[in-house]
């Protein structure tokens, strides 16, 4: 049966890589009935950050895409946090180390430092391989009887993986295909360290056996400890499950990895919900707090690297798992495109039935003491929302039909000739007369008026316009007089005239 995971570390708020991996993995697990559980990774207890493990939990929630397992929910594998399974890893970096898979290693961290000083000043990198194992301070070059002493005194010490010499490994990925590594090139990583604590390496292989994870689906960036977690499953004698590393996420312009910060500086961070940094207390704002709807932000995240095949660019989640498939993920990064994120918000607010959207709006009217009847609002919320991307430009794009305009658009004020205050005056008295205030009702009797006394369409309509709008901006002019009623349209006729 296919089961993934999402296994961030708790070290803050997901990114939008973050967030695209564990969509992919919950796509995949959808469209194969499979199972798609979330681990959290929090052995790197020096990263760890407070919060962060429940804001991941709600963005998840808040994306519609929520884990089938995960901690507190179908426990069937727990723990489902590393750091409550402590006591496991140790287990089986001792299963390493007995079947000569791993070593002890005490080198400190100046002697490493040192090491690593001088393959820079040569040009090289320094890379702790079998050549150089041979050479330093670890159990491979001392006898046993001194390891066990040295354990038990309490030196620090870690357990590395002891890289194969001179093998070629041929490893397959689902979306980049059959790849070549030499062990050669490899670190002999560390697996375990003397706290207590695995690295990330041992401790995610042991729970992807563990939790029988069927596909391994993440990041470019990991792609690299890719020959190390084969070489591991080997060295336990498990089956590796099948492993697909997704694009990168590029920057809108030029070449470079979308970052955090670029995120900002488009005015769109790229975290998706509120975050409130626990160490300097600042807020970032995320995707819901711009008011994206979530529907959108899944439509925008799953073409970032795929596409199925065709030009469609709307889904919606369901099409998304009907249609998902692995053979369709690019190679090439994806390039972030914070507009046509926007393209996407756009269509799915349009998509809103007008009342769902006037219950959203009142709640910002409200908020500037504006209470209008709901049939009023759904009203001029079906008027103008063709224009808006969010729920909130929806009061910018309509204020006019709230309040009386205080200021009036400078350029189009100086269309206000010497004669428009009386031709106002006289369309006062036109209004003042109909009975039937309907939109279609009021266009026939004004235009009449204006085709009897000869008076030029851009003499009134303008102007009519710019007096009840306070800029030359907004639908159809006579719904927008119906809607705002004969005393008011008055009112602001006259305030404009004085
Ligand atoms: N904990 C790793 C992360 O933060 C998981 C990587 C993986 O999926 O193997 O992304």
């Amino acid at each position: 049966p296919v089961r993934v995971r999402f296994a961030p570390s708790p070290t803050g708020p997901l990114h939008i890589g973050g967030v695209r991996t564990a969509l992919f993995n919950y796509l995949f697990a959808k469209k194969n009935g499979g199972t798609f559980y979330l681990r959290i990774e929090d052995t790197d207890q020096n990263r760890f950050v407070p919060g962060a493990e429940a804001y991941i939990m709600e963005a998840l929630e808040w994306l519609g895409i929520a884990p089938d397992e995960t901690i507190g929910k179908n426990e069937k594998f727990g723990p489902y946090r590393q750091s409550e399974r402590k006591p496991l890893y140790k287990e089986y970096a001792d299963l390493l180390l007995n079947n000569g898979w791993a070593y002890y290693a005490f080198d400190t961290a100046e002697s490493l430092d040192a090491l690593r000083k001088s393959a820079e000043e040569q040009g090289k990198t320094f890379i702790y391989n079998h050549t150089v194992r041979q050479q330093l301070d670890n159990s491979l070059t001392h006898s046993a009887e001194k390891v066990a002493e040295r354990i038990n005194n309490g030196e620090e010490y870690v357990i590395r993986f002891k890289t194969p010499v001179d093998e070629t490994l041929h490893l397959n990925d689902m979306i980049r295909g059959d790849i070549k590594f030499e062990t050669n090139l490899l670190d002999d990583k560390v697996l375990f360290k003397s706290d207590g604590m695995p690295t990330y390496h041992l401790a995610n292989i042991v729970d992807d056996h563990l939790m029988e994870t069927s596909h391994v689906i993440r990041g470019e960036e990991w792609l690299p400890s890719l020959p190390l977690h084969e070489l591991l499953y080997k060295a336990f004698g498990w089956e590796a499950p099948k492993f697909a590393h997704l694009p990168l996420i590029l920057k809108p312009v030029g070449n470079g990895k979308l970052s955090k910060r670029d995120g900002d500086k488009l005015g769109f961070p790229v975290f998706p919900l509120d975050w409130i940094d626990p160490v300097t207390q600042e807020k970032s704002s995320g995707y819901r707090e711009k008011g994206f709807f979530p529907e959108a932000v899944v439509n925008f995240l799953a073409l970032l690297g795929w596409n199925d095949g065709t030009d469609q660019e709307l889904f919606t989640l369901d099409e998304l798992v009907a249609k998902f498939d692995l053979n369709r993920v690019h190679k090439a990064g994806a390039k972030f495109d914070p507009e046509k994120n926007k393209w996407f918000n756009h269509h799915y607010l349009v998509k809103q039935s007008d009342a769902s959207l006037a219950e959203k709006f009142d709640i910002i009217l409200k908020e500037k003491e504006i209470n209008k009847e709901r049939p009023y609002v759904e009203k001029v919320v079906s008027l103008v929302k063709e224009r808006a991307t969010f729920v909130t430009d929806l009061y910018e794009l309509s204020d006019y039909f709230f309040t009386a305009p205080v200021t009036y658009d400078e350029k189009a004020s100086k269309n206000w000739k010497e004669d428009t205050g009386s031709i106002m005056q006289e369309l006062i008295s036109v209004l003042e007369n109909i009975g039937d205030f309907t939109s279609a009702n009021i266009e026939t009797i004004v235009k009449d008026w204006m085709t009897k006394n000869e008076i030029g369409m851009g003499k009134v309509m303008q102007p009519f316009r710019l007096s009840l709008v306070g800029a030359l901006k907004g639908p159809h002019l006579f719904d927008i007089v119906e809607m705002i009623g004969k005393e008011e349209t008055i009112n602001r006729l006259q305030k404009a005239i004085s």
